[in-house]
């Protein structure tokens, strides 16, 4: 492979520094100009090679250790790859985890099942993000599968400050559920008596596009109270 196309592309250079805010993200200095790119895996073929995720913001000397560390110098510890991306993603979260609004979501009991209303709600007064929410169907603990577009984590919601954006999808519509190939239960809309979950996955893209993953969270359908519950 020609060194020539070792080299990270714009959007990639300009994503890292400002998620770094041009501090090192070995040794925490504040670099400034004096910033360099580093590829962490430089045996990658591309496109691999210059993605973001191979790709660490440091400062002259760290970088010039890092590239010394691959010569096998018998001394001191190396980093490991997979060191190098935590101790990265450590620092991209310190410099935008102010980024990141209060955000509320779940699933409401305003309609009655199999129609499912759910919301997204910013609770800050000036921060825009965008949030990729993900809601998985469990039967019997068994995934059927996501509610189409908005619910199957490909089409980020707008939330702009102060704004709850509402919407709803029907477990007992087939055109509107994206069921997996291999799911032989039951449908959800006939799991009455049985264990129904939403297992939600959000996202939280701010405005420098850094995507802050939430921890799956899950609601159950009581089938005696007719209403989804919080399962912590
Ligand atoms: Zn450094």
């Amino acid at each position: 492979m020609g060194k020539s196309k070792k080299k990270f592309p714009y959007d990639v250079r300009k994503k890292a520094f400002l998620w770094s805010a041009r501090y090192c993200c070995l040794c925490s200095k504040q670099s400034g100009l004096d910033i360099e790119l580093h590829h962490i895996d430089p045996t990658l073929d591309l496109p691999h090679l210059n993605d973001i995720d191979n790709a660490i913001p440091v400062c002259y000397e760290c970088h010039s250790k890092l590239e010394f560390s691959l010569l096998n110098s018998p001394r001191g510890s190396k980093y490991s790859p997979q060191e190098i991306k935590d101790r990265r993603n450590q620092i991209y979260e310190e410099k935008t985890r102010h980024l990141v609004p209060v955000i509320i979501y779940g699933p409401t009991n305003n309609y009655d099942f199999p129609k499912v209303q759910f919301y997204i709600q910013n609770n800050d007064g000036a921060l825009n993000v965008r949030a990729r929410c993900k809601v998985e169907i469990y039967v019997n603990h068994k995934l059927f599968g996501t509610p189409t577009r908005h619910y199957s984590g490909d089409h980020p919601w707008v939330c702009n400050p102060g704004l709850a954006a509402f919407g709803w999808f029907d477990l007992s519509n087939p055109a509107k559920l994206e069921k997996r190939p291999k799911y032989r239960g039951v449908p959800p809309d006939k799991a009455s008596g049985k264990d129904l979950r939403l297992r939600v996955h959000l996202t939280i893209i701010d405005v420098f596009e850094r995507e802050h993953e939430r921890i799956p969270v899950e609601w159950y359908f009581s089938w005696k109270e007719q209403e989804w519950v919080y399962d912590p």
